[in-house]
């Protein structure tokens, strides 16, 4: 049932916020795996009788230099080289299994992304090995978009010219703040000296595009610091900037001492004013001609930028997912891998896929996750979800459409929906009411 306002949530508490997928993760269950493991036995899936899906590859990095308090992802920053080494081997030996599966065998990668954790904490000569290794079992030479996320503190001109020469096509440095004070007692390990060189470096050797993350909301973040980093960001001109609202998820450095502490609200900006930070980024941007793409992204020239992956995620491509706890989805099954370290090398050198959970969507939470991440894009044609799915969003879904209307969070013209500004600050939250009842259970990850 709707009322006229939203309800509102001020305080940053503990918790995911930002919706990365559907169904949520926490319905993803080992007894499904053999459904994936079955899936992978047959061939490909299209997404239509002429069109055959796109293929992408994502492969995390799980080493970090030092763990960031705000940091909620598998990483680690205790391995020595024969234990990166061992990982090395152990992602091309998961590769290998998936090229030999009539699911992935022969198909062109359209995209690959290198998240972490840290990819560029490797050094040039073992990112050669891995991706000569990746190369020789899937084939890059049709891959649009190669994303390389890249902490600045770890990169050297020699390891830039490196990740350059691999075929990046976009490099995603993880900035987050330039100033040196919010970075320190946020727990990064890179300073902003640093920030400045790999950057000038970067620009200097011609990365086809930069991508800038910045997060708005870090502890001690002040009104005037955070317009001095966005008035850095600008400096720089990059190719795209993402900025996320800084949440405050419960396996966090900065939980923890919360619960030391006996504290229930984070010692971050309440979410009205991350949101107006966001928003004053965005205005910035804007001022100097760039185009706001999503919840999280402004681009300097969205004819040129594409985002590719996103647009694959999004878009119900089939992602080939690789390395400890990492997600994908493939011929319509999402699944997990083991989140631990040991047990995923274990599993790999066992000859096994290293797969904990997975989970085969319907039809109707395939369409649901679909519509619900691209509204994060803030505008979607009805008629193209019509021409997918064979139903209209605006029928299917009337009754959140009609409750974020009521809110003043949604515009409908014709063919578009479209998401406000104020409504694009806080899409993540908003897309809850799109959850189907049994999924509303505010366990998400
Ligand atoms: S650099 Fe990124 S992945 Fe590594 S600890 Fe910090 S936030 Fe986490």
């Amino acid at each position: 049932m709707s009322t006229a306002t939203p309800p509102l949530r001020h305080e940053t508490t503990a918790g995911n916020y930002f919706v990365a997928n559907y169904p949520p993760f926490a319905f993803w269950k080992p007894e499904f795996v053999p459904e994936f493991l079955s899936a992978l036995e047959r061939p490909p899936s299209t997404l239509n009788s002429q069109l055959s899906t796109p293929l992408g590859l994502y492969t995390h990095i799980p080493f970090c230099r030092k763990r960031c308090h705000f940091c909620y992802f598998k990483v680690y920053t205790d391995k020595d080289s024969s234990e990166v080494r061992g990982y090395l081997d152990a992602l091309l030996k998961e590769l290998t299994v998936y090229a030999g599966k009539p699911a992935i065998g022969g198909r062109k990668l359209k995209f690959i992304y290198f998240g972490g954790g840290t990819p560029s904490y490797l050094s040039p000569d073992q990112l050669k090995f891995l991706t000569d290794g990746m190369k020789r079992l899937l084939p890059w030479d049709e891959a649009e978009e190669v994303t390389f996320e890249a902490e600045p503190g770890t990169l050297t001109d020699h390891k830039l010219k490196a990740i350059r020469d691999l075929g990046v096509t976009r490099l995603s440095l993880g900035i987050e703040h330039f100033d040196d004070h919010i970075l320190e007692i946020n727990g990064r390990a890179h300073r902003s000296k640093e920030i400045a060189r790999a950057y000038a470096y970067a620009r200097e050797i011609g990365f086809p595009q930069i991508n800038i993350d910045l997060i708005a909301g870090m502890v001690e973040e002040t009104e005037d610091k955070w317009r001095e980093t966005v008035a850095k960001a600008v400096e720089l001109r990059p190719d795209s900037v993402t900025i996320y609202q800084m949440e405050v998820p419960f396996n966090t450095g900065i939980y923890h001492q919360m619960k030391a502490d006996g504290k229930l609200v984070a010692p971050v900006a309440d979410w009205e004013t991350k949101r107006a930070w966001v928003d004053y980024a965005y205005r910035e941007f804007e001022k100097i001609g760039y185009t706001v793409t999503s919840g999280t992204t402004v681009v300097r020239d969205p004819a040129k930028v594409k985002f590719i992956y996103r647009e694959g995620l999004f878009g119900g491509a089939d992602i080939l997912s690789i390395g400890v706890a990492s997600f994908g989805h493939l011929s319509g099954v999402h699944y997990q891998n083991h989140h631990e370290f040991a047990p995923y090398v274990d599993a790999v050198n066992a000859g096994k896929l290293p797969v904990y959970r997975a989970l085969t969507p319907s039809a109707d939470e395939r369409y649901l996750r679909e519509f619900m991440l691209q509204l994060k894009l803030g505008s979607v044609s009805a008629e193209k979800f019509t021409k997918k799915f064979g139903r209209d969003p605006r029928e299917q879904f009337a009754a959140p459409l009609a409750t974020l209307k009521e809110w003043g969070f949604l515009t409908n013209g014709g063919d578009r929906i479209n998401v406000t500004r104020e409504g694009l600050l806080q899409i993540d939250r908003l897309l809850h009411e799109f959850f189907k009842p049994e999924h509303k259970t505010g366990r998400y990850a």
